[in-house]
């Protein structure tokens, strides 16, 4: 129902619980954070409203300057803790979050089971994670000698995107690519947030206007990868888009 990300040199904790609750408005019935920290990803999520998830991020918080948060009004699979976002792959490596629906995620699921992928929720945003994890394996980069190179993950974000039919918007993380976001949006709210030396993705600007008001929302069948050194958007034929940023005013 609402999506955050960042990435920068703030600890990205605070920014996605405070971007989460200005985005309260939307409704929401679960909730939940990933960040990368020591090479892993560090997902937390609760049941209910936001200060349930606080109070269980308090015990673990950690100073990692990039991560995702979601909050929840599910469609599929029933409000509670092992269907809320973010949702991570097998091997714990990649973790996604999603507004929206993923139409075909029936045959992904059954797909992706067949070639030995276990699921533990029963929403339709799991099959993303796993997706990504199997073109990632079917490449053999997170074995292999590309493993941090650049694009590999983009690649294997963007190869699952141009699986999915629905309506829309993505953040993606993966604990081998510490310094990068991927954000996409097909028929659902995506706006890109530009600081200094810190980019910053969400369903809408409230969640991001007390940090920046250079913004860019994304078109439909965009994807973009934001680290700390800026943000480059692509169509999802994996061709570089040129974009021009718009400025907020202060007062609506
Ligand atoms: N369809 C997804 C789910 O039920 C996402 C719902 C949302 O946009 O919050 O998990």
């Amino acid at each position: 129902c609402g999506i955050i990300g960042y990435v920068g040199t703030q600890a990205a904790t605070e920014v996605l619980l405070s971007g989460l609750e200005k985005l309260e408005y939307r409704g929401y019935d679960s909730a939940g954070i990933a960040t990368i920290w020591e090479g892993e990803l560090n997902c937390i999520r609760a049941k209910g409203k936001l200060h349930k998830l606080r109070s269980k991020i308090e015990k673990s918080e950690n100073p990692s300057p990039i991560g995702i948060g979601h909050t929840r009004w599910a469609t599929h699979g029933k409000p509670d803790e092992h269907n809320a976002h973010p949702h991570m792959d097998m091997t714990k490596r990649i973790a996604v979050v999603q507004n929206g629906i993923i139409e075909n995620y029936r045959e992904l699921r059954e797909q992706l089971k067949a070639q030995g992928n276990e699921f533990i929720s029963e929403t339709d945003t799991e099959v993303v994670p796993h997706l990504i994890a199997q073109f990632f394996k079917e490449e053999n980069i997170l074995a292999g000698d590309d493993k941090g190179s650049d694009n590999v993950l983009l690649e294997a974000v963007l190869r699952a995107t141009n699986k999915l039919q629905g309506a829309f918007a993505l953040a993606v993380i993966c604990a081998d690519y510490p310094y990068e976001l991927i954000a996409i949006r097909q028929q659902a709210p995506l706006v890109i947030g530009f600081g200094q030396g810190e980019f910053f993705c969400a369903s809408d600007t409230p969640a991001i206007i007390s940090h920046t008001r250079a913004v860019l929302p994304l078109e439909n069948g965009e994807i973009a990868r934001l680290t700390p050194l800026g943000v480059e958007v692509y169509n999802f034929a994996g061709a570089r888009q040129r974009k021009q940023l718009k400025i907020l005013k202060f007062s609506p």
